[in-house]
């Protein structure tokens, strides 16, 4: 039998907008996203709703359509919301691509979206001009992003020139959506592989937003709905890329609930990082292990003050009880576990708030949500063994866009998404995550999909098969490449050769960091698919070589 969570919630049957604006309601004026290199640059809900007025006509202006996807590729600044809220909030698709991606990687999910329109920060404009021109996007669907006006550059005008005029923006109004238009209706597509293979466009309805950040405040603030006024003195630091759903559900959509002051950075770099911890007061984060792991061992942790810090939510990638217990001991904080993936939304595990849980666990089920535990041959296992986790609840996804196969795969016969993720869970209902079935590598937090560097992988000259998945390191997981060379390189390339070879391609987070191994043949199942059991002994034997 399933287990099912013991909360039931009432979660709005609402569109984003209308859930962060309902009608009638007065916007507050205080300032919510605030830029954290600059505090006078901050924008307020009030603000943010007449801005999303006014690009949204822009949008309609444009002609782009309900159910179109538009892109945009920016580090962290606080006009992201207002582009979240016009594109998704109205009926058209949020998709944001990592600014970290080089040409290959931006065409693939330009295709792959179908986006109309394409919003870039004026420095990272050559790469979406190269990446745009393989795609087939004309440069008049392509603006400059950014919180300041911008120069027209090679002809690419700032994305102000869209907006309405402030008098349309005032007789603009948001009809709405159904129950039933926002249970069905995307308003994100986030990248993830799943289980297996390529990146593929994850479809978030608007109610899986509604109903994921419900969620995940129920669970922050266990048996009682959370309100404003429960949190006066709360500030977030919005650091988490809001291209992923992380930092969309907490730094945007959330924080936008629950007004929580939300300071943004454009990019995490350690020291600057520890300096807006310091600078802005922060009480709470979401983060990843990698953070925490700084947290512990770096020497800069020491030179700032990080009192004001009482809360860190840690959640995408494996934590120890070790590390958690470490850094909680440490600043002397509360380290409160979640597991989830992009198909959930963000989550449907936490640890609730209020409880100091120390033992390593991700929590138990947020509201309305069920998990099944499954072992290899389809059964569901009992308390303390090992399976897979099947979620079902108005969190998960409606599958994958544009790929009717990938998504029926996603799903048991009972409509649970197959996650992929082995835990094990006690009596009580609490779990633990404690392997990986599928392919993914997770790198700092960040996805890499071993099937996406083995084609690119087979785009080099020499190589003539190759195999990768993750070398564990004591705190990280590293890509690592095995790799068959055509008879006419042998002896001619190094594996440093191919390390440096794909560094140049992909971006940082996908490098080989985990080595380049030549070997004769890649393991295959006799319908030639990888055998990625095999690799994986290998993987870890060579960890312990290494
Ligand atoms: P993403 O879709 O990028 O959020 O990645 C989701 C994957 O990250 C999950 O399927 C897990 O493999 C991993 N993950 C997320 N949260 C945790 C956690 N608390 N512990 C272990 N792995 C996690």
């Amino acid at each position: 039998m399933p287990l099912k969570s013991p909360f039931q919630i009432g979660i709005p049957s609402t569109d984003i907008l209308s859930y962060i604006f309902p009608q009638g309601s007065e916007p507050s004026g205080q300032p919510l996203w605030i830029d954290a290199d600059d505090t006078s640059n901050s924008l307020s809900p009030r603000q943010l709703l007449h801005w999303v007025k006014r690009f949204a006509i822009g949008l309609d202006k444009l002609g782009i359509r309900q159910n179109e996807a538009v892109m945009m590729y920016t580090r962290n600044h606080i006009f992201i919301p207002v582009f979240y809220f016009a594109v998704a909030g109205t009926g058209r698709i949020f998709t944001g691509c990592n600014p970290a991606y080089g040409v290959d990687e931006t065409t693939y999910q330009l295709q792959n979206t179908g986006a109309n329109l394409l919003l870039v920060e004026p420095m990272f404009l050559d790469t979406v001009l190269q990446a745009a021109k393989k795609a087939g996007l004309a440069r008049d669907r392509i603006y400059l992003f950014s919180d300041k006006p911008c120069q027209t550059t090679q002809g690419i005008k700032d994305w102000r020139t869209l907006f309405g005029s402030d008098d349309e923006a005032e007789s603009w109004q948001w009809h709405g959506m159904s129950q039933q238009e926002s249970q069905r209706t995307v308003a994100a597509l986030n990248y993830s592989s799943g289980t297996t293979g390529l990146p593929k466009g994850v479809m978030i309805s608007h109610q899986n937003i509604v109903a994921n950040v419900e969620q995940s405040l129920y669970m922050r603030n266990l048996e009682q709905p959370f309100r404003p006024e429960d949190a006066p003195d709360e500030r977030w630091l919005g650091f988490l890329p809001l291209y992923h759903a992380y930092g969309q559900l907490w730094s945007i959509v959330a924080a936008a609930k629950t007004l929580t002051p939300c300071y943004y950075m454009r990019e995490f770099q350690y020291d600057k990082w520890l300096g807006a911890m310091q600078q802005h007061r922060i009480t709470h984060i979401q983060t990843a292990p990698p953070v925490l792991v700084m947290l512990a061992k770096r020497p800069e942790t020491e030179k700032y003050d990080l009192s004001s810090l009482v809360n860190i939510t840690c959640g995408a990638a494996p934590l120890s009880k070790e590390l958690q217990n470490e850094v909680s001991d440490k600043l002397k904080l509360k380290i409160v576990q979640t597991w989830g993936m992009t198909e959930l939304t963000c989550s449907a595990l936490h640890v609730p708030g209020g409880l100091d849980e120390r033992s390593g666990s991700v929590g138990y089920i947020d509201p309305n949500c069920e998990i099944k535990l499954i072992d290899d041959n389809g059964n569901e296992v009992g308390n303390g063994e090992r399976g897979e986790i099947h979620v079902r609840g108005p969190n998960v996804c409606l599958g994958y866009w544009r790929n009717e196969e990938a998504t029926k795969n996603a799903f048991d016969h009972d409509g649970f998404l197959k996650t992929g993720d082995i835990a094990t869970r006690d009596d009580r209902g609490w779990h633990w995550i404690v392997d990986r079935k599928k392919e993914l590598i997770k790198v700092k937090g960040y996805q890499v999909p071993p099937a996406e560097l083995e084609a690119a992988l087979l785009e080099n000259e020499h190589v003539a098969d190759a195999a990768v998945c993750g070398l564990q390191g004591e705190y990280e997981e590293l890509p690592r490449a095995y790799v068959v060379l055509k008879d006419a390189s042998k002896g001619r390339v190094s594996p440093e050769d191919i390390q440096n070879w794909m560094a140049r391609r992909v971006a940082r987070h996908k490098r080989l960091d985990g080595g380049v191994k030549f070997i004769d043949e890649v393991p295959k199942s006799t319908s030639g698919k990888i055998q990625r059991v095999i690799m994986r002994q290998w993987a870890k034997q060579d960890a312990k070589d290494l």
